[in-house]
């Protein structure tokens, strides 16, 4: 066991605080400094559990920085291995070159199929990819008495003059956020308005729904409508919704890429008929089957491990792993292949963006923070999280169609 001889006396007697159960862990911050509350914290689970965390206690993230507002009761850092794949090269509006992607997981053999992947949409000249769309969800749900008054609410929030006050007031609390529609859906005597906002080069999670509180206020001064909630599920965050994947949810992002049919036969070792027979049967019949909102192999899988290398939110993967991956012969016999991620929720500030390693990784990528102007960067790094993707997609679908998926497991994986 740690002696914990490091730990003062004052620290100390926090310590047995905690260990007695007299001071909560949350109470800690404020009794000591963050890093001390980190460690006295953790030398409590020793202390009670019987062994030392040897792994845990190791990290150089900033502690002052994560307290902020990326943690609570913080007792250490969990480490993911973190690989690249690349060069990738892309087309895109914001994302125009050469890329080496971070990918941290732990699930063997990702990093290598994605890295298949990539060489083979460079060697084909690279993925296209554009942004159709940008606009981040937040929908207060409100209850009206009637649906007569339901219909005077909703008419009203369609009224140009009203849409511009609730604007300003928007406004009022963000720099870089911005109020571009509003939406009313209304069910009975319920009605939900589903805000989009422009966040530029944050998520914007949060700065959406410090905006939205405030437009609550003015419905609420203005038209005496109550909310039940901020959040009435119609955003819809970190669920799987087809309305999302409909009308989108933060970027709608495509990318594409024409692969000559020698380099499939080349670099995955199959005809391209048999990517476009695969993707067909599994991919789309066998998703419309399953009744999924994802058409794609592994799409999450790609998405999880860039968001967690760049510090994005994970649970965002949820929305991200709705994509729909296309395949199709070209008239020369060349292979076609497509994805499109109606919902991609990313950041280049805010969140965990401004941890160290993260940070490293956006560094790696040429986006971290904000861009100039403003949403260029977190265009530029869904851009390049897409073609990554992409890479995915093309790589899986490949092994799939050579049959060489069990053998690259068994020998990377396992
Ligand atoms: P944030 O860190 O809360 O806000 C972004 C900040 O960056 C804002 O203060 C913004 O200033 C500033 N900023 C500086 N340069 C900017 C630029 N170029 N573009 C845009 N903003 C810029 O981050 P967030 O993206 O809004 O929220 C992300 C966090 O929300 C994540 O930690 C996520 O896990 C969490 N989250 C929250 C909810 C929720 O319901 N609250 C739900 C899901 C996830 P201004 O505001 O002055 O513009």
């Amino acid at each position: 066991m740690t002696s914990k001889k490091d730990l003062n006396r004052d620290k100390r007697e926090l310590l047995d605080g905690v260990v007695s159960g007299n001071i909560p862990f949350h109470k800690l911050d404020n009794m000591t400094d963050k890093k001390a509350a980190v460690k006295i914290r953790r030398y409590s689970l020793e202390e009670s559990y019987g062994f030392d965390f040897d792994h845990i206690q190791n990290f150089s993230i900033d502690v002052e920085e994560a307290g902020k507002k990326n943690i609570e009761n913080m007792v250490g850092v969990i480490q993911v291995p973190l690989g690249i794949a690349g060069p990738l090269k892309v087309n895109g509006e914001h994302a125009e070159g050469i890329f080496k992607l971070p990918l941290a997981t732990t699930e063997g053999a990702l990093v290598a199929s994605v890295n298949r992947g990539c060489s083979v949409i460079t060697r084909a000249g690279g993925a296209n990819v554009r942004i159709f769309r940008d606009l981040m969800t937040r929908a207060p749900v409100f209850k009206l008495e009637n649906v007569v008054s339901a219909k005077e609410f909703s008419d009203w929030l369609q009224d140009l003059a009203v849409i511009s006050r609730i604007k300003a007031k928007a406004s009022e609390t963000t720099r870089f956020g911005e109020l571009v529609d509003l939406q009313t859906y209304v069910t009975g005597n319920t009605v939900h308005v589903r805000f989009l906002y422009d966040t530029k080069d944050a998520m914007g999670m949060n700065m959406v729904t410090i905006a939205t509180d405030a437009i609550l206020t003015l419905i609420e001064d203005e038209f005496g409508a109550v909310p039940v909630s901020i959040s009435g599920n119609m955003c819809i965050d970190k669920k799987p919704a087809a309305i999302n994947s409909i009308l989108g949810r933060g970027k709608t992002v495509i990318a594409d890429v024409t692969i000559p049919a020698d380099i499939v036969e080349e670099r995955l070792k199959c005809k391209p008929d048999t990517m476009v027979e695969v993707n067909y049967r599994k991919n789309l019949l066998g998703s419309v089957r399953a009744v999924s909102l994802g058409y794609n192999a592994h799409a999450a899988n790609v998405i999880a491990a860039m968001y967690i290398a760049c510090g994005q939110d994970p649970a965002h993967v949820v929305e991200g792993s709705s994509a729909i991956s296309t395949m199709e012969l070209t008239r020369y016999g060349d292979l076609y292949c497509s994805v499109t991620l109606p919902a991609m929720a990313v950041g280049t500030v805010g969140g965990g963006t401004n941890l160290g390693t993260q940070h490293d990784c956006l560094r790696l990528l040429g986006v971290s923070g904000s861009g100039d102007p403003p949403g260029s960067n977190s265009k530029k790094l869904a851009e390049i999280i897409a073609s990554a993707v992409l890479a995915g997609e093309i790589s899986l679908v490949g092994a799939q169609a050579a049959g060489h998926l069990a053998k690259a497991h068994a020998e990377l994986g396992r």
